[in-house]
């Protein structure tokens, strides 16, 4: 397996890292305008690699990266394209690929039969390796002159968004409609503090300006997997499970039994929600 890594700034601490998670050998490319993502020069360096290396098939992360650039690539290429897989398995020799459909509702189960087999994967769905730092591999520095770009992107200005990235959280409380104001969140930052998680949010509550659209989940927001995800007054809109019910386990709490997110929970609470959730902030302190 072989990784590609691209940058303005060196990469071997990065590549050492892919070895000890699995890659057997790893292509370091690095330049100016790689500082920040171009399709147009990210492309390129794509396209000199996959010339030269005659993959068998390439994985990309489903990441707003790997979104934009993928389908150019495959248009590019003439070739076909997965995305947005959950899972993959191996059956004969063929690799099949399990995606999911109707913002969730259903999986498809998808191999490419001929040319590269070329997939993008729901980033945190698929469990890596174990880090194994006996492993060794060649780290190849490539150069490529990436030029002629009719876009450059000078600065990225990222948003300040204080404690852990929910994409990256393996606990996430989500507030939705019910929580009723933007002051009703500061609950749900204390029961993320405690258990180390992040905080994220219906399009309802994006909407109602409770908190900024940046906390998102959904079909139209961000899709993540953590291993727990409490909903706090979330009806459980279908767009809404498309980004959260891969899920490892979901908690509800919501005051209307018949409420929908309760079809998809492992565990619901029905009741008032600030009446649960001061409880619940209780007895997890009380158990650590
Ligand atoms: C094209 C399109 C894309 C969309 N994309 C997304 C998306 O990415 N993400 C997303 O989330 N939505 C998305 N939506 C919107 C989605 O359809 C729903 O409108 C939205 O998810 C509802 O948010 P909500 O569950 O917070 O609000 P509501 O549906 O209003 O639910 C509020 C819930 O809170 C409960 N509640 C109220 N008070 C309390 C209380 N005191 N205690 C306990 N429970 C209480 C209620 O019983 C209810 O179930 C999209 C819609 C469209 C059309």
């Amino acid at each position: 397996m072989v990784a590609l890594l691209l940058s303005d700034e060196s990469l071997d601490d990065q590549a050492q890292e892919m070895i000890y998670y699995g890659a057997d050998r790893v292509i370091t490319v690095t330049h100016d305008n790689l500082k920040n993502y171009t399709s147009e020069g990210y492309g390129q360096v794509l396209m000199s690699v996959i010339d030269e290396e005659s993959p068998d098939g390439i994985v990309m992360g489903h990441t707003a990266i790997g979104k934009d650039l993928t389908p150019k690539i495959a248009s590019r290429l003439d070739i076909g394209l997965i995305s947005d897989a959950t899972d993959i398995d191996v059956d004969g020799d063929q690799v099949v690929f399990t995606r999911p459909i109707y913002s969730g509702k259903a999986f498809e189960k998808k191999t490419i039969k001929e040319g590269i087999t070329f997939a993008t994967i729901r980033p945190n769905n698929i469990a890596s390796l174990e880090k194994d730092e006996s492993r060794t591999g060649d780290i190849q520095t490539k150069e490529i002159d990436v030029q002629d770009l009719r876009t450059i992107v000078k600065e990225v200005i990222r948003k300040q968004s204080e404690g852990v990235d929910m994409s990256e959280a393996s606990v996430v409380i989500a507030g939705g409609r019910g929580v009723r104001s933007a002051e009703g969140f500061d609950q749900l930052y204390e029961l993320a503090d405690i258990l180390g998680g992040a905080v994220g949010a219906s399009r309802g509550a994006c909407d109602a300006e409770y908190c900024d659209y940046s906390l998102q989940i959904g079909q139209t927001g961000k899709v993540i997997t953590p291993d727990l995800y409490i909903a706090v007054g979330i009806s459980g809109a279908i767009q809404h499970l498309a980004g959260m019910s891969n899920s490892k386990v979901i908690v509800a709490i919501n005051k209307d039994p018949e409420a929908n997110i309760f079809n998809v929970a492992d565990y619901g609470i029905v009741g008032a929600l600030f009446e649960v959730l001061p409880m619940l902030i209780e007895e997890i302190k009380q158990l650590q």
